[in-house]
């Protein structure tokens, strides 16, 4: 299953933080939750000078990545899938 997130140039109101996106995920090793370096597949304009994902002809540009994503974390160089950044309920038995 893919998980889709749209680029959004619109920034959201800071009391919004990690409600779309990177809702309940945060590195596993240290727990930071701003930002998480995903290796992910868009659609990009191939030329003969390169890659473009912002090209005229890119209408839709939508990144996507799944659980089994490789994922880093920026703060501590934690590399791992991106699953082991979803926030885990603690069940207490
Ligand atoms: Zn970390």
């Amino acid at each position: 299953m893919l998980t889709t997130c749209r680029l959004s140039r619109s920034s959201m109101p800071l009391w919004n933080k990690n409600v779309n996106c990177l809702e309940s995920k945060r590195c596993p090793k240290c727990g930071y939750d701003d930002e998480i370096i995903v290796s992910a597949m868009m659609r990009v304009s191939l030329t003969d000078d390169g890659t473009d994902p912002y090209g005229d002809n890119v209408h839709q540009n939508d990144v996507e990545y799944n659980d089994d994503s490789y994922a880093k974390c920026p703060e501590c160089e934690y590399e791992g899938k991106l699953k082991e950044w979803n926030i885990k309920e603690e069940k207490h038995e």
